[in-house]
């Protein structure tokens, strides 16, 4: 019912890259600011093409990615969201489309045509902002795509972007000394010999991070007053009574609103219980613990949510709201349900199929949270009503239900 809204043209080839000198010169004034400091190892006389992988935490990724390999031509891999409203600008700086875990051939159509031209084809594998400052899931098809590209394989890796501005609040909070390192993983020789494993086990080495750990190892302190706020996103179920759901933070502080547990948070990226034991004092761990316990919801069968939404869609380059509508998310995956014109619709995400999923926090600064469904030729926003879920509960429901049914095979 939704054929009859134009779509996004995902088969023009992507433009030759204008504006470099421009978002060259933008990016100057970052890394005087920020104080960033690039170390390039084993680069030197790798000239386009060469595939460039990169870590994603914030905007501000772009920048230091085009100090790294200024005057370099860049085609990058960009989701739908990033077209709202200016598909010609992002077609003009050279963006390739994507919808979100998705699996699409056009796209590798795409990266041949950049790579048959010279440019440096750019994708951040982890196709969202890391939710806590540590490295996401990533695409268990990369090796396979390395070799088929069969160009030199670039791993730049990015710190302090996350502790600048983390996903669960945007707020720039003003770091110096951001740090980023690029270097190249496999060479044209190498990636003949290796094996796809082989390939994707280097790109996972080369993905190991965690931004909080950077952040007290290069002791970096954020004094900004409001730095808790939306922490609560990302940790949503209170480790002291083990409610999900009704965690809140305000200041520097994030608290549990069933039992009254209440944390500090330190200038250094650290929680301090106010009262009682802290139970996690690194974020990511804390988040680690989350994700067990969905796993075992997974592993038991018991994983379930379901309730209203509303939900608008981007068949194009624009939000098109389809009202309210019912998702479900279980052990088959993601099925929501609506009406919209008199007419009935239904979009299935199968669980096997999508090994991620993304979401989105106070996504535009007004709608809530989100989860975001993709298909081949359409996205659909979907905020689900009340206070009863959680979006990162969504995303690693995902990715434990996935995992689970591959291993079963
Ligand atoms: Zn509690």
């Amino acid at each position: 019912m939704f054929d009859k809204y134009e779509r996004f043209d995902m088969k023009k080839p992507p433009e030759y890259p204008k504006l470099r000198l421009l978002s060259y010169g933008i990016a100057l004034i970052d890394k005087f600011t920020h104080k960033i400091k690039i170390n390039k190892k084993g680069i030197k006389g790798i000239k386009p093409p060469y595939l460039l992988l990169a870590n994603h935490n914030a905007f501000m990724d772009i920048k230091v990615m085009t100090l790294a390999t200024f005057p370099h031509p860049k085609n990058y891999v960009i989701a739908i969201d990033g077209y709202l409203n200016r598909e010609k600008l992002i077609r003009m700086i050279g963006g390739i489309c994507k919808r979100k875990f998705t699996t699409d051939l056009q796209l590798i159509k795409q990266l041949e045509y950049s790579v048959a031209h010279k440019r440096v084809p750019v994708i951040f594998p982890e196709a969202r902002y890391s939710l806590c400052g540590t490295t996401a899931i990533l695409p268990p098809s990369l090796g396979r795509l390395c070799k088929h590209l069969n160009i030199p394989v670039v791993v730049l890796m990015m710190h302090g972007h996350h502790i600048n501005s983390p996903f669960w609040n945007l707020h720039d909070r003003k770091v110096k000394g951001l740090q980023a390192e690029i270097k190249c993983i496999a060479t044209k020789r190498e990636l003949a010999e290796l094996s796809v494993d082989e390939i994707n086990e280097r790109i996972h080495d080369a993905f190991q991070y965690d931004e909080y750990k950077w952040q007290k190892d290069n002791n970096i302190h954020i004094t900004y007053k409001g730095r808790a706020e939306g922490l609560h996103k990302v940790l949503y179920q209170c480790p002291h009574c083990k409610t999900e759901y009704r965690m809140d933070s305000k200041g520097t502080q994030l608290f549990c609103k069933a039992c009254g547990h209440t944390w500090e948070y330190s200038e250094l990226g650290e929680l301090h219980a106010i009262e009682g034991e802290t139970y996690f004092s690194h974020i990511p761990d804390w988040y680690e613990w989350e994700r067990d316990n969905v796993r075992k919801e997974v592993e038991a069968g018991t994983y379930h949510f379901e309730g209203e939404v509303h939900t608008s869609m981007m068949p194009k380059d624009k939000f098109i709201p389809i009202g309210n509508g019912y998702l479900i998310h279980d052990m088959n995956g993601f099925k929501l349900t609506g009406e919209f014109e008199g007419e009935k619709y239904e979009v299935v995400l199968p669980a096997g199929m999508h090994y991620g999923v993304h979401i989105e926090y106070e996504y535009l600064g007004k709608y809530g949270d989100c989860v975001d469904l993709n298909t081949l030729d359409n996205t659909y926003y979907v905020y689900p009503h009340g206070e009863d879920f959680a979006v990162t509960k969504f995303s690693l429901a995902c990715e434990e239900i996935f995992k689970y049914l591959h291993n079963k095979k």
